[in-house]
């Protein structure tokens, strides 16, 4: 058998981690500022979070969800008090996609109703209703469009509005900062709106911080950073720091019923113990002040390039360490370049966008090498171009 081929492959195989780089099968060494997705929150092999896994499966890796389970009630109690949300409850599954599909589950069931709106450019995964709410008909197949889902454009409250006022939605979910668009921000009037608005029309408002929450912003979830509070918030991606793990966050609005989700491998023990390694390290090297102080140094050192380099970088946009700096057109290989010339792992987003996701223990040293790649890169694109 092979694999099933739906993957876009770099030719570069990754062994080994350490911190901020990865060294591939040849020995060569990468500077790693994407983390895999965003996945990689507290650095690759940290030597506490991966002692605690090892710990863990020295006593017992799993057992299913009908026996007590200590470490899920520490990890609700631990990502209570960092995340500030002590009042709301945990469902745990495995993967961003699983998270949004229980938040909208779950508002539909509070409500009774089935409509869901969603931001253009969203994405919030590929399970049947998070696919649905994902803008990009290319990867919604016929069997999830059934769902009842509109798109209204990313801040545009009176779309918004519009579109609430007919009383038959069940859930508003929106990103607390878009990423695989390119990194879109909602802005705070509209954020303190749409809480107002979803409120007074009783839609449950869910807030998808799958890739930006885990203090990647400067704040627990990007959404904090506007002072309001959603009815679901939903998180995965730097929650196990590459262990596979997905949270919905509840409110107290929710009364739990005896059956009404589920799964068998959420919340196992494995999972629990690298989560709960990953909010002890988060706040004992206050990785959330960090991220904030570091995206704001790169971003500086982004301006500088942009500034003595004319017409290279049109914007660069994000909070902390969840950067997007968009590219003009001829300046789109520059993101190879990082890679191929300079060996330095970016993301990409709509062919122009390079998307910086560092772990938050990245240093300045290695931002600062991380700057000088990139305007190598800039100087190789640029002589390729004569
Ligand atoms: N929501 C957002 C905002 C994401 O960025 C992603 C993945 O990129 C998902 C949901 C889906 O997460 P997963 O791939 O773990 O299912």
């Amino acid at each position: 058998m092979k694999s099933f081929d739906v993957y876009k492959l770099w030719p570069i195989e990754p062994v080994k981690g350490l911190g901020c780089r990865i060294w591939d099968s040849e020995d060569n060494s990468y500077l790693d500022f994407y983390g895999g997705h965003a996945v990689i929150s507290v650095g690759h092999s940290h030597p506490s979070y991966n002692q605690a896994i090892i710990d863990q499966l020295q006593k017992i890796s799993f057992y299913s969800n009908s026996v007590l389970n200590p470490l899920q009630t520490e990890l609700s109690q631990l990502l209570g008090k960092v995340s500030g949300y002590n009042d709301y409850s945990l469902f745990l599954s495995n993967s961003g996609a699983e998270a949004n599909e229980n938040a909208l589950k779950l508002a539909s069931f509070h409500t009774g109703k089935k409509r869901v709106l969603a931001f253009n450019d969203s994405f919030h995964g590929r399970t049947s209703g998070a696919v649905a709410a994902t803008d990009n008909p290319s990867i919604v197949s016929p069997f999830n469009s059934g769902h009842h889902v509109t798109f209204v454009p990313l801040n545009n409250i009176e779309s918004v509005n519009q579109e609430l006022s007919q009383n038959d939605y069940a859930a508003v979910i929106i990103e607390g900062i878009q990423g695989v668009a390119g990194i879109f921000e909602p802005n705070q009037p509209f954020m303190i709106e749409l809480r107002k608005v979803t409120q007074e029309r009783g839609v449950i408002l869910i807030l998808d911080e799958v890739q930006s929450g885990y203090g990647r912003t400067g704040r627990f979830f990007a959404h904090q950073h506007h002072q309001i509070k959603p009815d679901i918030i939903t998180t995965a991606k730097g929650m196990g720091n590459g262990f596979p793990i997905g949270g919905t966050l509840i409110s107290p609005l929710f009364i739990p019923v005896s059956g009404m989700l589920g799964t068998t491998f959420g919340g196992n023990h494995l999972a629990c113990a690298a989560s709960i390694s990953v909010l002890k390290i988060i706040e004992e090297e206050q990785l959330i002040s960090q991220a904030f102080e570091k995206g704001e140094y790169i971003k500086e050192r982004l301006n500088e390039i942009s500034n003595s380099n004319k017409g290279v970088i049109s914007q660069i946009r994000g909070r902390g360490l969840m950067i997007g700096v968009e590219m003009a057109p001829d300046y789109i290989k520059v993101r190879d370049s990082l890679l191929f010339d300079k060996k330095v792992f970016t993301g990409g987003a709509k062919s122009n966008v390079i998307r910086l996701l560092p772990p938050l223990t990245v240093t300045y040293s290695e931002i600062d090498e991380m700057i000088q790649c990139f305007q190598e890169c800039i100087n190789i694109v640029k002589k390729g171009q004569k």
